[in-house]
């Protein structure tokens, strides 16, 4: 059964294939710490479940706001 669900854009799928935003502490850069306090305010936070799709969205625009700060 389908029983997880994309916080964003609220498509259904197995949980197995759940991402969140923990993975990108994984990442050298940016920080997790940074990386949880931009999803703060987007409020999201390490529980929140998504879809591959979206997951690679956030990474995306987390990247970008963390470049943006840096030049
Ligand atoms: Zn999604």
């Amino acid at each position: 059964m389908k029983n997880a669900q994309c916080k964003k854009c609220l498509y259904k799928f197995f949980k197995k294939d759940i991402y969140t935003i923990q993975q990108f502490q994984y990442r050298k850069k940016p920080t997790y710490k940074w990386s949880l306090g931009f999803f703060k305010k987007l409020e999201i936070d390490e529980w929140d479940s998504f879809c591959e799709k979206c997951i690679m969205f956030y990474s995306k625009k987390s990247i970008d706001a963390w470049k943006k700060l840096k030049v």
